[in-house]
């Protein structure tokens, strides 16, 4: 799972998502869920 780190955002893999998540480079603990870039489309059909 990507996460990007509010602080610094650079990202971050983490394989867990629960309380202790905190960005390895700057110690911060705000990461957002970064999602690949998959875009829903719907078709108006
Ligand atoms: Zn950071």
């Amino acid at each position: 799972m990507g996460y990007k780190c509010t602080r610094c955002k650079q990202m971050v893999e983490i394989d867990y998502e629960y309380t202790g998540i905190r960005c390895p480079y700057c110690g911060h603990r705000i990461l957002v869920k970064e999602r690949p870039t998959t875009i829903k489309r719907i078709k108006a059909e």
